[in-house]
């Protein structure tokens, strides 16, 4: 059994990990300060003797003692990273910096949740690891880019120069429940949209393409990532690589809920980038991963989820 700490966890994506670390029969630490993540995504858990949650934000120090680090500690949508941006690039840089010397002190395995945004609006594509980037250092999004960008910086040279066991996962378009009905990111707000009979937001043409994968799968590459040989530090894409349009997607969810939404068009957000697609070669081969789970099962599964939820 492993001492665990997950920052974020009571996130959406941080949840799901909690749940299969506890699964795994480890001792799991939640660490949140429930900007974006909330105590309900947690709360099955509470009860089980090897779960702890704390209230703390990790541009703070913080003292514990455990053997692995999952750091996914920052909100994920554009409208929450945006909303307080200074916030933003703290909570990566500041936060990165506090949960490094953190696993320096207790010799800690430490794995931080990069992006698919370190890539920025990319002239390469399908993005490959290799792949620098072209990211804008003074958009409304650079805070959550460069943010992470500097993250991975601090994750590499504390590797290089204190020779720490680094894992670093660059995560593409991941969807599931328990993500926010006002996250405001496109799979949540075309299925609350749906749901609702409420129009589907479109912003700009709809032709900017997202590769999605769902949750499960996403959970399964970050434990492998967690458990590989020291040797492998990443960056490794992790996302599906089956890419779609936002019209198409809009035209998915209407298929699948069914309802009588309209599709409308509103303003494409500034720097919204027109593709995105990981190359998972490298997973492939050094984790032995690859997706399972097909659009319409994940959607279906989101849907079902949404639904209890505004039943309820
Ligand atoms: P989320 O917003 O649901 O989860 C983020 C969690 O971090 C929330 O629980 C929030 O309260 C917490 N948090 C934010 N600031 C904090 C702080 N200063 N101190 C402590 N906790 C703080 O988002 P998610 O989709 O679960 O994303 C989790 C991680 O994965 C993030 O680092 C995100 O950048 C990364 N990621 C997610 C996706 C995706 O598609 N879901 C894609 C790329 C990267
Ligand atoms: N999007 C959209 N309608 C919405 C929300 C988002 O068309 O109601 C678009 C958005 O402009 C972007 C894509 O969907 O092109 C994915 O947006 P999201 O915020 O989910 O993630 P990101 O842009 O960070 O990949």
């Amino acid at each position: 059994m492993s001492r665990v700490l997950v920052t974020g966890g009571a996130g959406f994506l941080g949840s799901h990990l909690c749940d299969r670390l506890l699964r795994d029969g480890h001792d799991v630490l939640c660490v949140d300060n429930f900007f974006t993540g909330s105590k309900r995504n947690v709360a099955h858990l509470l009860d089980e003797p090897y779960f702890e949650l704390m209230r703390h934000d990790v541009t703070f120090p913080l003292y514990v003692e455990v053997d692995r680090i999952f750091n996914l500690a920052c909100p994920a949508s554009p409208v929450h990273y945006q909303h307080d941006p200074v916030q933003t690039t703290k909570t990566s840089v500041h936060g990165a910096i506090n949960m490094l010397g953190l696993a320096k002190r207790v010799k800690a395995r430490i794995l931080q949740a990069s992006t698919s945004e370190v890539y920025g609006d990319p002239e390469v594509h399908p993005q490959r690891e290799d792949y620098w980037g072209r990211v804008n250092p003074i958009g409304f999004r650079s805070c959550y880019d460069e943010g992470k960008r500097c993250a991975e910086t601090l994750f590499f040279d504390y590797h290089r120069q204190h020779g720490m066991d680094i894992k670093v996962v660059r995560i593409f378009n991941t969807y599931g429940p328990r993500m926010h009905p006002d996250d405001g990111r496109v799979v949540s707000n075309f299925i609350v949209q749906a749901l609702k009979g409420e129009d589907i937001t479109i912003y700009g043409d709809g032709s900017q393409t997202r590769s999605f994968c769902y949750v499960d799968d996403l959970i399964e590459a970050m434990v492998r990532m967690m458990e590989s040989g020291p040797g492998f530090t990443g960056p490794v894409n992790i996302g599906n690589p089956v890419e779609h349009t936002m019209l198409q997607l809009a035209e998915k969810v209407l298929a699948l809920v069914g309802g009588r939404s309209k599709l409308v068009f509103r303003p494409l957000p500034a720097d919204d980038p027109r593709q995105r697609q990981p190359d998972i070669t490298l997973a492939k081969d050094r984790l032995g991963w690859q997706p399972t789970v097909g659009i319409d099962d994940g959607l279906r599964e989101t849907i079902a989820y949404f639904r209890r939820l505004l039943e309820a």
